[in-house]
């Protein structure tokens, strides 16, 4: 979400006659792009605004705009905190940066933009700004109705709101003819998605999924992230309809525990959570399965985190995103008592993250002498082999004869490593 609209700004200001610079100690205009999803991010975001500050009392004309959701937590009390910042601006605002800043340069003010309750305006695309790229995201909508009792969404990206499907169809559109060819749906919630246009015209997710998977050119079609109190089974059959849609999901369960999701109000079982698990591999027996997960949750014993790792070991995920509990303000959680130790909670990420290392392991080794289809991005970190990913959404390095980036193309793999799989490539597609 947060690389969409940093998309979204850079395309808007480009569209302005802005450039962008390579140090920041040449910009006019600095936008710090901000979650508040955890404490550790916050941290480090507002780490970087004081380097940022740093700059600008060398350099008294640059702009310097907080953007986000620690922006739209902080509003203008983030101003009274750090003078040199000229701009706050919340998530759902960043559609009008080109009005803030005009405000900013031409009537000298400061400006803090936060305002939740309508929707989004939808910032004109830039051409040529996808060129080079073949993966994108689109944001299919903003917000949140779940108020899960940790969680800060809800009260920084506002209430759920679905964009117009058309829309969205045209975005997508716009990005292939770039020649993206590998785009993810983007949304809090993308299986709650719900658009209701005059005349009684309803879309649904699986209707919008099917739509923008008839797009000529568009390869691979995927979704983040899905709540599974809301998973259908229209949505779970769409993985064996849609040519397009890729054999992964990324289906958050944050806690093995009935009595901690009872308390995180998730509105699933980990008997229902298990039970759709089976139900996608029914459908789709090559499904690649991520998810995320939080150790520590207020009032977490020592048998609510064993039925976590118990999960773990039944369901044995592709990838597994595992986080400590923080406390987020303002969320119901932030209340809950008792809390658990900080130690107690790094020892049981610990145990955790090296359960999930030897599952996913040995699943990456279980590809090795197999051959799977690669959409190459571009050269790996080192710079002397190719790197693309599976539909699986596995990361690939690979040797090649020719340079393939841009293409679909076959990969046999050699070995299995913990976060990538390495291989040559067999032939172009
Ligand atoms: S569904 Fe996701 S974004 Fe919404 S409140 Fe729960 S954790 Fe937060």
């Amino acid at each position: 979400m947060n690389e969409y609209d940093s998309d979204l700004l850079a395309q808007s200001l480009i569209n302005d006659g802005f450039l962008p610079v390579k140090e920041p100690g040449d910009a006019d205009l600095i936008l710090i792009n901000t979650c508040s999803v955890r404490a550790k991010p916050e941290q480090k975001a507002l780490s970087l605004l004081g380097r940022m500050i740093d700059i600008k009392k060398r350099k008294p004309g640059l702009i310097l705009g907080l953007v986000g959701c620690v922006a739209q937590q902080g509003g203008s009390g983030l101003i009274e905190r750090f003078p040199e910042l000229d701009l706050v601006m919340g998530p759902r605002e960043v559609g009008r940066v080109r009005d803030c800043l005009a405000e900013i340069e031409e009537r000298g003010k400061k400006v803090v933009a936060i305002n939740l309750d309508e929707s989004p305006p939808i910032p004109e695309p830039c051409r040529g700004y996808f060129t080079g790229r073949f993966t994108g995201y689109i944001s299919i909508m903003e917000g949140c109705d779940n108020f899960c009792s940790y969680c800060i969404v809800p009260f920084v990206r506002g209430r759920e709101v679905s964009k117009p499907p058309r829309s969205i169809i045209a975005e997508a559109e716009l990005l292939v003819s770039e020649g993206v060819r590998d785009i993810t749906l983007l949304g809090q919630n993308v299986n709650s998605y719900m658009w209701k246009g005059e005349g009684g015209e309803v879309w649904d997710f699986p209707m919008l999924l099917r739509e923008v998977g008839r797009i000529k050119e568009l390869w691979r079609l995927r979704f983040t992230t899905s709540h599974p109190k809301d998973l259908s089974k229209d949505l779970i059959s769409c993985f064996d309809q849609i040519e397009a849609l890729c054999p992964h999901i990324h289906l958050p369960f944050q806690a093995g525990s009935n009595s901690v999701l009872r308390r995180m109000r998730r509105g699933y079982t980990r008997e229902r959570y298990l039970e759709l698990i089976s139900s996608l591999r029914e459908v789709r027996p090559d499904i690649a399965i991520s998810s995320d997960v939080m150790v520590g949750f207020p009032g977490e014993t020592e048998y609510d985190f064993e039925m976590t790792l118990d999960l773990i070991k039944k369901v044995e995920f592709d990838a597994l995103f595992s986080f400590k509990y923080s406390d987020r303000r303002g969320t119901l959680a932030e209340k809950m008592q008792p809390k658990v130790e900080e130690k107690e909670k790094s020892r049981r990420l610990a145990t955790l993250q090296s359960i999930q290392r030897s599952i996913t392991l040995q699943k990456n080794r279980n590809l090795e002498g197999k051959k799977v289809m690669v959409l190459v991005e571009g050269v790996s970190r080192r710079g002397s082999q190719y790197t693309g990913r599976t539909d699986t959404n596995k990361i690939v390095n690979f040797t090649c004869k020719y340079n393939p980036i841009g293409g679909l193309i076959k990969v046999k793999i050699k070995d299995g490593l913990l976060n990538s799989l390495r291989g040559e490539c067999l032939m172009a597609e």
